[in-house]
């Protein structure tokens, strides 16, 4: 295993993470869920046996059980391992909660100290209209001196401008764990920031969330040999030098035998190999006969149409040969409980994403032709 600085921390910490949401549960008959606690106990064990010291949960994961799994399992190693775990801020209504949060972690962790106690999930608009005016970073820092808290961390879903100004105007923040991977580099400039800063950087989603994880037709793409996509994907992530580690939802022992054997390469991609994976893809993209880069210039649409994840679905199956990330990517998306998404059925011509569009793409045809396709895969 390979171990890398993280941050300013003074941890050094191993370049694969265990994400702890994926364990092996039963659902009971009373429709309540379990931990199987001895699967988990052993897979855990399997890990921290080939070198991992990192091992991330949170509050809510596996139907609120992760953390008691997790704290059994890790009991006789407590304190050759790193722990994180995070605080939903839709708990904390007080400054007051945050504590009580974080003493209710401890307390299913079964632990004294949390090593990254994560503000969880957070964008601008949280951290600016909750954390700072309820003083919840101070708080964090009392209860860092209180030792119950090693460092100050924050989960992330928002734009890379955001990322940018929580990292400005929270100084007390050591750590950040974000989104990354070789189909979606939209934080890899922000990453390089926060490391130039002195925060550790963990990267959720190494494989796209398991996404990447099932052709090798990705890998020959790229000319990449017959890498499995998912070792390319991992190798990928941490071919960045400022990412300290990459965090891995693994589900078995094989898993975590294979995703170890990556972390322990000295090194997992040449900067040479790196910066050509990372220009293939675009090229891929590039040289299709749809090249939407993401930027969102066309939105909003007035319709809500969601242009660029349409692209983005299509793209994952047309260049990548994605399909199965494509088709879930798509469907997800119209089928969205909470906000079915809008599709050129919708559309009604107005061509303001047209005159905004730096690619000049005829969206209105282009959205008929992949949604055609999509739906038809
Ligand atoms: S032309 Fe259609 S897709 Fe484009 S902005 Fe107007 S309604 Fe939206
Ligand atoms: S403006 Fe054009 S390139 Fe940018 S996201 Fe929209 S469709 Fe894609």
């Amino acid at each position: 295993m390979q171990y890398r600085k993280f941050g300013n921390t003074g941890m050094m910490i191993s370049a694969l993470g265990f994400g702890c949401m994926r364990f092996p549960e039963n659902q009971l008959e009373d429709d309540s869920w379990e931990v199987d606690q001895e699967k988990t106990t052993e897979m855990l064990m399997r890990a921290y046996e080939l070198g991992v010291n990192y091992f991330d949960t949170a509050l809510y994961y596996c139907h609120h059980n992760s953390e008691i799994a997790l704290g059994k399992a890790l009991k006789p190693v407590r304190d050759k391992v790193y722990i994180s775990t995070k605080c939903p801020l839709d708990r904390v209504q007080t400054k007051e909660d945050y504590e009580k949060t974080l003493d209710e972690s401890l307390s299913k962790l079964d632990t004294d100290y949390i090593d990254c106690y994560h503000f969880w999930g957070i964008n601008q608009k949280v951290f600016d209209e909750k954390i700072v005016p309820m003083g919840l970073l101070e708080e964090a820092q009392r209860l860092k001196a209180a030792g119950k808290i090693r460092h100050i961390s924050f989960s992330f879903h928002d734009t890379p401008e955001a990322l940018k100004h929580i990292i400005d105007n929270g100084p007390q923040l050591e750590s950040v764990l974000l989104q990354y991977n070789l189909l979606d580099r939209a934080n890899e400039e922000m990453i390089s920031y926060a490391a130039k800063k002195g925060l550790g950087v963990v990267v959720m989603g190494p494989v796209g969330g398991g996404r990447l994880a099932a052709p090798t037709e990705l890998a020959q793409k790229l000319g990449s040999g017959n890498l499995h996509t998912y070792e390319l994907a991992l190798r990928f992530v941490l071919g960045n030098p400022d990412v300290s580690c990459a965090l891995s939802g693994m589900q078995n022992p094989t898993m975590v035998e294979q995703n170890a054997a990556v972390a322990s390469l000295e090194v997992p991609m040449t900067e040479a190999q790196w910066r050509q994976a990372g220009q293939s893809m675009e090229d891929l993209k590039k040289f299709s006969e749809l090249y939407c880069t993401g930027c969102n210039y066309c939105q909003p649409c007035p319709q809500g149409i969601v242009i660029p994840k349409i692209f983005q679905a299509y793209t994952y199956h047309n260049v990548y040969g994605l399909t199965e990330l494509a088709k879930k990517t798509y469907w997800n998306y119209v089928n969205n409980e909470k906000n079915p998404g809008a599709t050129c059925k919708d559309c009604v011509d107005c061509g303001l994403c047209e005159e905004k569009c730096p690619q000049h793409l005829q969206i209105r045809q282009l959205l008929k032709k992949v949604e055609g396709v999509l739906e038809s895969l």
